[in-house]
């Protein structure tokens, strides 16, 4: 008998006998491509899950989804079109310019200045931002970057439920209509506010809420629990009330922050609530990018840097 490692040889490897020399070539080559093909298809998105992409900015906002059927949304942009640039390149493949939806929660700089140039750079099919935005001088810029690019902007409204396909939804729970905003256009309680929804698993994403946002969300009686918490304003010691929390009640917070940053973010009493609500903290200073991917009822969590502990 002939050495039984033989039985074990592969069908593609025995197969050749069965095939002339010429289609020989052709049969590997189309091999080689269906293996590429496969492995590329292995990288990519979408996968049927939702990617939610915290970005390691520096100091400052930028969080890109990626919804189970592939579609892209990006809510802030950070403080530098360069580190967005690079963070943008790891999570979306090299061939890929272009975005859904982009949403710009409040015209600060930590948010806004990445965004500018990227209009130019991606090929974005909606923007999106709050009323006082539209009319705030912080934001001119901004706005006529959206403009020169021909991007439709619409105004994010409380009660707006936004399809992300694959059952996943964004919905705009702030500002209201009748909000403490309407005198202070670049206010942080004017912050967009979003709560992403897929299967059971759901994101609060909170801008720069400080505690009166908080308020009048609360107030406002719609459904803010989620599982992953962003938490507002970097951590600052004004947001992230304890009665906030309990309305929320995350698993999980991530304070986007640059490390060492001059506000002194995030704000030790902040960690102090956290961490008496039992919520597991990630933070881009210290864990890099982070990466949370709900399947709609579980998620699971990806970082650059340090793996999160507990
Ligand atoms: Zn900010």
């Amino acid at each position: 008998m002939s050495d039984p490692a033989a039985a074990r040889i592969p069908l593609a490897e025995r197969m050749p006998s069965l095939l002339d020399g010429r289609r020989l070539g052709l049969a590997t080559a189309a091999l080689a491509v269906l293996a590429l093909l496969l492995w590329l298809a292995a990288l990519q998105l979408p996968d049927g899950q939702l990617h939610v992409a915290f970005l390691d900015i520096g100091q400052g906002d930028a969080i890109f989804i990626t919804a189970p059927d592939g579609r892209q949304v990006l809510v802030d942009g950070g403080p530098s079109p360069t580190q967005l640039a690079e963070a943008l390149g790891q999570q979306m493949p090299f061939w890929d310019h272009s975005i859904d939806l982009v949403v710009l929660t409040h015209p600060d700089d930590d948010h806004m200045m990445g965004l500018i140039p990227l209009f130019d750079r991606y090929r974005v099919a909606q923007a999106l931002t709050g009323r006082e935005t539209l009319s705030a001088e912080e934001a001119l810029f901004w706005r006529q970057a959206v403009e020169a690019a021909g991007v439709p902007l619409a105004v994010a409204e409380q009660g707006m439920q936004i399809a992300l396909g694959g059952e996943a939804w964004l919905e705009v729970l702030h500002p209201g209509a009748a909000l403490l905003c309407a005198a202070a256009a670049a206010d942080n309680n004017c912050s967009v506010v979003l709560r992403l929804v897929h299967g059971e698993t759901a994101f609060l994403l909170t801008g720069d809420l400080e505690a009166a946002g908080e308020q009048a969300l609360l107030a406002s009686g719609q459904p803010l629990a989620a599982q992953v918490l962003k938490v507002s304003h970097h951590g600052s010691g004004g947001g992230t009330t304890s009665e906030f929390l309990q309305a929320v009640a995350p698993h999980i917070a991530v304070i986007q922050v640059g490390s060492n940053n001059r506000f002194g973010h995030p704000a030790s009493e902040t960690l102090e609530r956290l961490a008496a609500a039992g919520v597991q903290v990630l933070r881009t200073d210290q864990q890099g990018t982070i990466e949370i991917i709900s399947n709609g009822r579980q998620l699971r969590v990806r970082t650059a840097k340090h793996p999160p502990q507990g």
